[in-house]
């Protein structure tokens, strides 16, 4: 009976968000399963490959970017409260709160988009970016296949200039309130967009990023198509910095890399600070016969034209 009055407060913390992870899981597949299967864009299997590994991103995209985040976050939200003059965070949180929330989606949006372009075009961050991109097959479950390094890095680019801008703050109620709310609506749309669902907006495409939009992100169709498409929500934010395509009646035809990646979830968490390591996966294919010590080589983003 003592044991149970000794559970150590963290441990019981950590248990209470693995819980709450779950009801969020079954969640997630109550509502996509069954649309992913009545609305869906490709055939394909519940149990389908690579689950197992999805269903572990799931929890560990979850659990240690937040962790990690703590750190750089504090020194960033010292910083601004260091260097930048009180009176311009004042003003704008004198705003009411519904702008404060409008211009805290749009502004963390446009950060959200240049960390994930930076992901693709700086060949460091694409190592461990590659992993999102690794999928063949995408459905709502996709969204959680992400290296936390590289989660940190987009969390960071999307919440920085909130901080800067005094969006956000950890000293008021709403400052900190806000930020939670970008996360948390940008991760709900994150799953919608990568669901297996064929369903389009029509013309307000442009307007709310739909499955179609950022399917494009994940083809592999080839340089003309691919880097394109960075923006989480907003579509229009592509338009602005020339990456948008999103023709009206066509798909990918293919998803994934060419690129060698591990076929665990270890492999894949330390093949980006380990490249010598990394050895091409047994295939006949000649685009993925490289020798190891070409494989540093070929773990750079994919080129695009820059046609839209
Ligand atoms: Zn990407
Ligand atoms: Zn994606």
């Amino acid at each position: 009976m003592d044991a149970l009055y000794s559970i150590d407060p963290r441990l019981a913390a950590y248990a209470l968000q693995i819980l709450r992870l779950c009801v969020w899981l079954v969640l997630l597949a109550v509502i996509f399963t069954p649309l992913e299967r009545l609305f869906a864009l490709h055939p394909k299997k519940i149990f389908r490959k690579a689950i197992l590994t999805d269903l572990a991103y799931y929890f560990l995209s979850s659990l240690v970017p937040t962790i990690l985040l703590s750190v750089p976050l504090a020194a960033i939200a010292f910083a601004v409260h260091r260097f930048i003059p009180a009176s311009f965070p004042a003003a704008v949180a004198a705003w009411p709160l519904g702008l404060r929330i409008a211009a805290a989606l749009v502004v963390g949006e446009i950060g959200f988009y240049w960390g994930h372009r930076w992901s693709h075009e700086i060949p460091l961050l694409w190592r461990f970016h590659s992993i999102h991109h690794s999928a063949e097959h995408l459905d709502f479950l996709v969204n959680t296949r992400s290296h936390p390094i590289d989660m940190v890095f987009t969390r960071l680019c999307e919440l920085t200039p909130l901080y800067i801008l005094g969006l956000a703050s950890p000293v008021s109620r709403g400052g900190s309130l806000i930020p939670v709310l970008v996360i948390l609506v940008g991760t709900i749309w994150g799953f919608f967009i990568h669901a297996n669902l064929r369903w389009r907006f029509g013309p307000l495409e442009w307007l709310v990023a739909t499955p179609a939009f950022h399917h494009w992100h994940h083809t592999n169709d080839g340089p003309a198509f691919v880097n394109k498409n960075y923006a989480p929500m907003l579509p229009w934010i592509d338009r602005l910095f020339g990456t948008l395509y999103l023709p009206r009646d066509k798909q990918p035809a293919k998803f994934g890399i060419d690129q060698p990646l591990s076929n665990n979830l270890v492999g894949q968490l330390l093949d980006p600070f380990l490249l010598w390591r990394k050895s091409p996966p047994a295939t006949t294919d000649e685009t993925h016969s490289a020798s190891s010590s070409d494989a540093a080589a070929t773990l750079v983003p994919p080129t695009a034209e820059t046609e839209n």
